[in-house]
């Protein structure tokens, strides 16, 4: 790493710090010959392999605009989905492939789109697992309403139990 002033080839590491969210680390240098301080973040590289075989790097915000426009006209707001763009992040990154489908992010986004709003999630499963029918949407809407009536009984069951 060359100091970006004085392109010196080689820095001193003052500080390392793991960021917030856990994915990155950000150490700050310093250049021994003139002595000005700068910052690095090293990440682990993930790609991202997309249908039509190109390969680009992973990105939060393409996450975030994926799903936005599913998330319009819904109390949605852009912490949440920062929030969702970050958990997914970090459901792709537990495989510890350093290369991933983008199908596989498609299925990453599902689970906690659910959680935030369920009307955005039935509108970015109907594009991303390409309903095609009524049907479709009554069969995603029957699950829905199945995990629903589980998790009332089991909170009724908790209930009892106190
Ligand atoms: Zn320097």
């Amino acid at each position: 790493m060359f100091c970006p002033y004085c392109r010196y080839p080689d820095s001193r590491v003052v500080d390392s710090r793991t960021t917030d969210d856990g994915l990155a680390i950000r150490r700050r240098r310093q250049c021994p010959e003139c002595g000005r301080r700068f910052s690095t973040t090293e990440t682990a590289s993930l790609n991202v392999i997309k249908r039509s075989g190109v390969v680009v790097p992973f990105s939060r915000d393409k996450i975030v605009s994926g799903v936005r426009k599913a998330c319009q006209g819904r109390p949605v707001t852009d912490s949440d989905l920062a929030i969702l763009a970050q958990r997914v992040e970090e459901t792709v990154r537990l495989s510890g492939a350093a290369q991933i489908e983008a199908n596989d992010i498609g299925l990453a986004i599902l689970q906690p789109l659910r959680e935030l709003d369920e009307v955005a999630y039935l509108r970015f499963a109907s594009v991303y697992q390409g309903f095609d029918s009524l049907d479709d949407f009554e069969a995603a809407i029957t699950l829905l309403r199945v995990e629903h009536e589980a998790a009332r009984s089991s909170n009724d069951s908790e209930a009892t139990v106190e």
